[in-house]
């Protein structure tokens, strides 16, 4: 089996409905409400999992009823969760979303204690990383975590996908240790100041992140799937899937979940990024996040 070590966030999505959005001061009669497990490291280890990797989870929750949600949800989709600490004074993390009947959307985050993962709640989880396949983080987190664990990555010689998402900025030192970046167009141009628009743009972007030492850049291009350049020649685009679109949230992460998984399962690359598409193309045709995320054999009767 696969084993991915991820670092990375855990929020509680909580979504209202709301015919319109409140004004400072305004109390709106809302419509319906949901909530359930998000924050970008949580959903893509719930992405990988479902695709069959042995997934290790490194994060921290409240010790709160949130908390206890997010414990019972790691259980729940298989995901190890010995790393997952409970943060005695800090709040689980929150994402506030309210959507209008435009399908307009005002999303705040509080990160709460998975703001707060420190480099020893890192360090704990050295031997997971020492048996890894591979390493997955985000920059949803403290940036001390994950400058920890791609040092722990280093250390072992495993490959190390960066998802730089939400965007923050990063040091040099710590990209040339990267094996895969994976931004979408946003994060590219916001990485390297070239907007990215269109395959050349896209290219001349990826070469600029090549130079900073990473191996390889992939590009995500929402329907169009992704744009794949290890400076070797000039790239090439691994072409998304059409599918009925229901809510587009949370497709980065079904395809950087399931991208770290098959390339730690030893599928190559070409292949790797051809499903991770699928993945995330399936994601869509869902309304929700993680629980949107299919199951591998509903990708193997997709693609098949
Ligand atoms: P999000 O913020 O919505 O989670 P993102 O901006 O991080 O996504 P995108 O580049 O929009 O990332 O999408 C990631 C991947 O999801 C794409 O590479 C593609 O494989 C798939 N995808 C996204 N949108 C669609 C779509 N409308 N139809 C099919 N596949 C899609």
């Amino acid at each position: 089996m696969a084993k991915v070590v991820i670092v990375g966030s855990y929020v509680v999505d909580l979504m209202s409905r709301t015919p319109h959005m409140p004004k400072a001061g305004e109390t709106v009669l809302g419509g319906p409400f949901s909530m359930g497990p998000g924050g970008k490291g949580s959903n893509q280890a719930v992405s990988a999992a479902r695709q069959g990797a042995d997934v290790t989870m490194v994060t921290k929750v409240g010790n709160d009823s949130f908390g206890d949600d997010a414990m019972a949800n790691f259980k729940k989709e298989g995901i190890d969760k010995t790393h997952v600490t409970r943060h005695t004074n800090a709040a689980t993390g929150t994402a506030l979303i309210a959507v209008d009947d435009r399908g307009e959307n005002m999303i705040i985050v509080s990160p709460g204690a998975c703001g707060q993962i420190t480099k020893e709640d890192v360090l704990a989880a050295e031997q997971a990383f020492q048996e890894a396949d591979i390493v997955l983080v985000q920059l949803e987190t403290a940036m001390e975590a994950v400058e920890q664990a791609i040092t722990l990555a280093k250390k072992y010689a495993k490959p190390i996908v960066l998802n730089p998402a939400p965007f923050q900025e990063t040091s040099d030192r710590l990209l040339a240790d990267i094996t895969y970046v994976t931004p979408n167009e946003t994060e590219a141009s916001l990485m390297t100041g070239i907007e990215v628009t269109d395959q050349q743009t896209a290219q001349a972007a990826a070469q600029k992140l090549i130079e900073k030492g990473i191996d390889t850049v992939i590009i995500t291009l929402g329907k169009q799937g992704c744009f794949v350049y290890d400076g070797t020649d000039e790239g090439w685009i691994a072409s998304g899937f059409d599918v009925d679109v229901a809510d587009t949230t949370g497709a980065g992460d079904a395809f950087n979940g399931a991208f770290a998984t098959f390339l730690a399962s030893g599928i190559k690359l070409e292949e790797a990024v051809v499903r991770a598409n699928a993945v995330a193309a399936l994601s869509v045709t869902k309304a929700g996040t993680a629980k949107s995320m299919p199951y591998k054999h509903e990708v193997d009767t997709f693609i098949s």
